[in-house]
């Protein structure tokens, strides 16, 4: 039986039992990390306080639905707390860098972006014509995925001095990346599989979104997401850009 009194598998993280009650929105919790790989506990702030005044505060596994409810219902998370664990290889390991020449013949590259690939080095560029390419720097073999191209935000005013330019990430396995204007409001996400976009990019709407989620979320109006996932092919905006 797990702390929720339902008889079914635990999920998540175990929770404090101001978590586990708790009926009305909103309960600040923070992670707290175990020191056990990247086990961690969920504590609302006053279990915290105990924790840290060196008093016992236990907590519980709950059940899927109990756990989201308390994660997404009743707690707002505002931190994180503890330590993970970190790991010691005891082995040697080799230092020595390898150099590896970049394809000359992709032009000026403005941003690169690791995909993890087992055991090789495959790596995204994004070259100044606005072409992402994936490149693997074992064999030199290079190919270009998708073409992209960012307003250039010619209002843009340096923001503590940093000026406009594209920022490259992508996906840890390489299916979709992201184009955005560092520092800028526009971008782009690309579905590396089609080399279609897939998201465009405002920081206005986007803000205007999100606040807009907060006060639905706040309202228990709906549920999340509200931000079309990068998969969904849709390339408008979920959200109604008003009202704010
Ligand atoms: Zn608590
Ligand atoms: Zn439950």
């Amino acid at each position: 039986m797990l702390g929720c009194g339902h008889d079914k598998k635990p999920f998540g993280a175990p929770v404090c039992v101001h978590l586990r009650i708790g009926r009305e929105p909103w309960l600040s919790y923070l992670r707290w990390y175990t020191g056990h790989g990247m086990d961690m506990e969920l504590l609302c702030s006053s279990c915290v306080a105990e924790r840290e005044k060196g008093q016992s505060v236990t907590t519980e596994f709950v059940c899927q639905e109990c756990f989201e409810f308390a994660t997404t219902e009743i707690g707002d998370l505002e931190g994180v707390r503890g330590k993970p664990e970190i790991h010691i290889r005891s082995e040697a390991f080799n230092p020595q860098l390898r150099m590896t020449a970049l394809p000359t013949e992709v032009g000026k590259i403005v941003d690169i972006s690791p995909i993890i690939s087992n055991g090789r080095s495959i790596w995204l560029l994004l070259a100044e014509d606005g072409w992402l390419v994936k490149f693997d720097a074992s064999t030199g073999a290079w190919n270009r995925l998708a073409s992209t191209s960012l307003a250039p935000e010619p209002d843009h005013q340096p923001w503590c001095g940093h000026i406009l330019k594209r920022h490259l990430h992508s996906s840890p396995c390489g299916d979709f990346a992201a184009i955005v204007n560092d520092y800028g409001r526009c971008g782009q996400i690309i579905d590396l599989k089609s080399g279609q976009v897939t998201l465009a990019l405002d920081g206005i709407t986007i803000r205007k979104r999100f606040r807009f989620r907060s006060r639905l979320r706040r309202s228990r109006a709906g549920s999340s997401p509200f931000i079309a996932p990068p998969g969904t092919g849709s390339t408008c905006p979920i959200l109604p850009p008003e009202p704010c």
